[in-house]
């Protein structure tokens, strides 16, 4: 027969299991490599392994919540990529409640601008999303763009 303890560490295991499918479900996973941020990432995700510093980059910016590095493909002489640490598949998925991540990004853009050395000349940021946008990594993004005149409208 079961313990009463036996019995809540089974529950407890049950509420666990349940939270990780809602998360699981909600495409929300805990990363098996580099979650020591204890925040939830992608296993899958190419800038979440970026963040993760399990993919190294040039680190042009970095703070708690935000990491700035060099588009492997640039379409301009400086064309570095900012993120939020935590993933979010695009701006459309980020909750209200998530929004100042969101602004702790925008905040560091003049930053990163900086160092780049585009402050002086100008500069273009870009949110590419969904597919009409042209997004192509599925984790939220800021395309810092410099070192040209940039044409407008954008292509
Ligand atoms: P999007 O098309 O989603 O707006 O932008 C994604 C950007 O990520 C592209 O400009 C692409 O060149 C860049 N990118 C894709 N994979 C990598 C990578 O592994 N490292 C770096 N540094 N940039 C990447
Ligand atoms: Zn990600």
């Amino acid at each position: 027969m079961l313990s009463t303890r036996t019995v809540i560490s089974a529950d407890s295991a049950g509420v666990i299991f349940i939270r990780y499918l809602i998360r699981f479900a909600t495409g929300d996973v805990m990363c098996c490599g580099g979650d020591e941020r204890g925040e939830f990432v992608h296993n899958d995700c190419i800038f979440c392994k970026i963040a993760a510093k399990e993919i190294p980059v040039k680190i042009i910016y970095e703070d708690d919540h935000v990491l700035a590095f060099p588009d492997i493909n640039p379409m301009a002489p400086v064309h570095i990529l900012v993120i939020p640490k935590q993933h979010f598949d695009s701006l459309l998925t980020v909750k209200p409640e998530e929004m100042p991540i969101v602004a702790q990004v925008m905040a560091a853009l003049p930053a990163v601008a900086e160092k780049a050395g585009v402050t002086g000349e100008g500069f273009r940021i870009v949110v590419n999303t969904g597919g009409n946008g042209g997004q192509t990594v599925n984790h939220l993004h800021w395309h810092l763009l410099g070192g040209r005149i940039m044409s407008w409208p954008p292509g």
